[in-house]
């Protein structure tokens, strides 16, 4: 229960992000039956751009109230860049004045009515990061805090509000360690894949973590059966502490313990992530370290090239990161199928706006929202 399901504690009650059972509680305290709250379910994530006045299946005098007392969106767009290859960024800004980002990536492949098959929305789960990866932008940012459920569902309709084909897929893999943000992220998924908002099937939505190994248990002991992805990026301890602090605590082995608990108890591929990085993880020895770290459990692997942060003015080791050169990205890439991998390239997607994956750090504030 959110333990602050009490209008009259607050100025104005965010709606966005309770389940159900929480709305009925919240109708009732504020003397209303309880079969409105499914009612308002339905129309909060069924409905586009709703507004009280709309909820025409209230009474006018409730829909008055529920205005007075309750939000439905906390959640402002203040900016909007679209990359030339169909990329949105969305800048949202929070009830605290702080902000947050949010990709929406049309596929490259086409359906049969010639818009893209697929649109993945990349949602972020915190507000800055405090896993300090060296080659991530967001780290720049420091932890500042955890995003609530609402304002994590907010990021999928606000986005959907801005294209006319529904969003297929949604990924957390913006700005935050969603494992450390558990379960405001668990509730956000129960929302989304609720049978009364068939917003989206849980095998369409990624978790991706840095190797957060407690989560990675607990997904896998409550049986959550959406897909988990692993940041992994390094093939030996001693490298990967120097990209990943968050190594030290959770090292290659317990990782790869807790990836093999996961597949046993829920029987999902897991998908590892690899970022290619010139002379420190792209070697033939690599490529076969990486083959026997992800043998263990049926899964894939993405190789992702090296987005670059400049604009964060990187220190120390993050600053000396360089992209592996393209023929030396695709010959890793060989390598890896000759040794019986089953491996993707991810594309780089808004590179042009730091949309690209590792690049959300807020990097262009000042607002305004572009035609396009
Ligand atoms: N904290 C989570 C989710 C956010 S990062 C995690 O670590 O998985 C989302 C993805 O972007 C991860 O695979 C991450 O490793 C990758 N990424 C981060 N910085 C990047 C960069 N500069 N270039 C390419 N990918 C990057």
């Amino acid at each position: 229960m959110n333990t602050c399901v009490s209008p009259h504690q607050h100025a104005k009650f965010p709606l966005t992000g309770l389940v159900p059972q929480e709305l009925a509680e919240f109708f009732v305290s504020i003397g209303e039956p309880q079969y409105r709250a499914l009612q308002l379910f339905k129309r909060l994530y069924t409905s586009q751009q709703l507004s009280f006045e709309t909820i025409t299946e209230f009474p006018i005098a409730l829909r008055q109230r529920l205005a007075d007392l309750a939000h439905l969106y906390t959640l402002t767009l203040t900016k909007l860049q679209q990359s030339y290859d169909g990329t949105i960024k969305f800048l949202f800004h929070l009830h605290d004045a702080r902000s947050i980002e949010t990709v929406l990536i049309p596929s490259e492949i086409l359906g049969n009515n010639g818009t893209p098959k697929r649109r993945t929305l990349c949602v972020s789960t915190q507000v800055g990061c405090s896993l300090n990866c060296k080659f991530c932008a967001t780290a720049s940012l420091k932890m500042k805090r955890n995003l609530s459920a609402g304002e994590i569902i907010e990021q999928f309709l606000l986005a959907q509000q801005h294209v006319r084909e529904p969003i297929t897929n949604l990924v957390f893999m913006g700005m935050g360690e969603p494992m450390l943000n558990y379960d405001n992220v668990m509730r956000a998924v129960e929302i989304l894949t609720h049978p009364a908002t068939k917003l989206l099937g849980s095998r369409r939505i990624t978790l991706s973590t840095a190797g957060i190994i407690d989560g990675i248990y607990r997904m896998a002991d409550e049986r959550r059966t959406i897909k988990l992805a692993l940041s992994l990026h390094a093939t030996t301890d001693d490298v990967r502490t120097m990209l990943m602090p968050i190594n030290k605590k959770y090292n290659l082995r317990e990782l790869g313990n807790a990836v093999e608990y996961y597949y046993r108890k829920t029987g999902i591929p897991v998908t590892y992530e690899y970022i290619l990085l010139d002379g420190i993880n792209d070697r033939d020895d690599d490529a076969r370290r990486l083959q026997r770290l992800t043998r263990r459990v049926p899964s894939k692997v993405n190789l992702i090239p090296f987005h670059p942060i400049d604009f964060t003015n990187p220190q120390g080791i993050a600053a000396q990161l360089r992209p592996t050169p393209p023929q030396r990205f695709y010959a890793f890439h060989s390598r890896l199928r000759e040794l019986g991998v089953t491996v993707m390239v991810r594309s780089s997607s808004g590179k042009d706006i730091h949309a690209a994956c590792g690049q959300l750090a807020l990097s262009n504030l000042s607002s305004g929202i572009a035609a396009y």
